[in-house]
């Protein structure tokens, strides 16, 4: 269904043009409503009443923008698309149920049987599924390559090559894979790049500004902050994302509720102060538990010691970001049943990390991936990804350093190493 332009187009709120990211992110949005509240109002409805049946008429003939039914339009789920295109610097975005969802839609607004993808093989767990199990059905044929290795990436390129995916920093290894010159590799094949940001957010990395084409949001993580709601998004063009997706959202319904859009809308105001304390936090207890001697390895693009430093720091705006792993000792010549003995008694021995494989609160949690979000993997898969039974993965809060680093000491110090 191709949309011409309205005629007559919805009010957009009058906001400095070069208001900056801080001011945008508690600023950007709709006009308030006649009752003129400070707060953005919920707008808990299905559907819109129009004033006569002519005007209905132009509405549903998309001669007129208004909002109709909340499948596909909604104040409040438009102002937390407008907020975050403005942090993201795209020109639209467009809200989904969740991360997955955003995923979901973009595969089926760009790609068609015949088509081909090139993702890394470091993305999240249900992508890969996605692409490879799902959308294989289909006839999308997907390629998964190297996080770090460009070459791989540049052998996979196929003429029916339409889409690169990426996700950067990985999870939970943190490898940062080069946005610029995976979009140069895109768009010298005539396909698109598309760049999961969830872990960065755009408090610190922009990928559009790096040559992306697509950013994808789950916005259960950081854009809401507190491990509230599920919530995705895709942000892009204003020709992908109305022109492309909103028919497909249109037709497919993978629509954000507007409670949760509400609440990622409201989470964005506080976006860049979490994630500078976050990722200091981060920062601290990368730094200490290198000294440990119970650690054997960390995991965090903040440290000069990890492979991709000076890239993380280029692309990440000079900041690790708030995901930080580590490996577990066992003594010498541990096997894979004492590596994760010692993982686990470190991560029971904890008090107050929460014990779930989440990511993205205020709070902190602590996880164990190979027996959880990489557990459905054979051992071979894992050990070739770099996932040992040793490894735990951070995602670091609010608290105080003082106290996380205790938290973690209790069970380090008394590991047998
Ligand atoms: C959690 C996550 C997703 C999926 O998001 P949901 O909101 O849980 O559907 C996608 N990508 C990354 C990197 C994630 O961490």
């Amino acid at each position: 269904m191709a949309q011409s332009e309205p005629k007559k187009k919805l009010p957009r709120k009058a906001l400095p043009a070069d208001a900056r990211i801080e001011t945008l992110a508690v600023r950007e949005g709709l006009p308030a409503s006649p009752w003129g509240e400070n707060s953005e109002a919920l707008f808990l409805t299905s559907s819109f009443t129009h004033p006569d049946a002519a005007t209905a008429a132009a509405r549903f003939a998309n001669e007129e923008e208004a909002f109709v039914y909340s499948r596909f339009t909604n104040p409040t789920t438009m102002m937390f698309e407008r907020r975050l295109a403005a942090l993201e610097g795209t020109e639209a975005a467009i809200g989904t149920a969740s991360g997955m969802s955003a995923i979901l839609l973009m595969i089926m607004g760009l790609l068609k049987a015949g088509d081909h993808v090139i993702c890394s093989r470091s993305v999240f767990g249900a992508t890969i599924v996605l692409f490879e199990r799902e959308f294989g059905k289909f006839g999308v044929e997907t390629t998964f390559v190297s996080q770090t290795d460009l070459s791989e990436w540049r052998a996979a390129v196929k003429p029916n090559t339409k889409l690169l995916f990426a996700e950067t920093p990985s999870n939970p290894l943190t490898e940062v894979c080069d946005i610029q010159a995976l979009a140069d590799i895109a768009h010298a094949n005539g396909a698109l790049l598309a760049v999961d940001n969830c872990f960065c957010t755009p408090a610190i990395q922009q990928p559009v500004k790096m040559g992306a084409d697509l950013i994808i949001h789950s916005g259960t993580k950081y854009l809401d902050g507190q491990g509230r709601v599920l919530a995705g998004a895709i942000c892009g063009s204003d020709k992908l994302i109305n022109g492309t997706f909103m028919p497909v959202m249109r037709g497919a319904g993978m629509s954000l509720s507007p409670f949760n859009a509400w609440i990622v809308l409201k989470g964005l105001e506080t976006l860049a102060i979490r994630m500078a304390a976050q990722s200091a936090n981060a920062m601290k207890l990368a730094q200490w538990l290198e000294q440990q001697p119970a650690v054997d390895k960390v995991y965090y693009p903040g440290l000069p010691s990890h492979p991709q430093h000076e890239l993380a720091m280029k692309q990440q705006n000079g900041c690790g970001g708030a995901v930080v792993s580590f490996t577990a000792k066992a003594g010498q010549g541990a096997d894979a049943a004492a590596l994760r003995k010692a993982a686990f008694h470190v991560i029971d021995h904890t008090q107050l990390c929460s014990i779930t494989a989440n990511l993205g609160d205020t709070k902190t949690l602590i996880t164990h991936p190979a027996s959880t979000s990489h557990g459905r993997l054979a051992e071979e898969q894992r050990l070739a990804a770099g996932i040992t039974q040793g490894m735990i993965r951070i995602s670091v809060g609010l608290e105080h350093i003082d106290d996380l680093t205790a938290d973690l000491a209790r069970g380090l110090d008394s590991l047998h190493v």
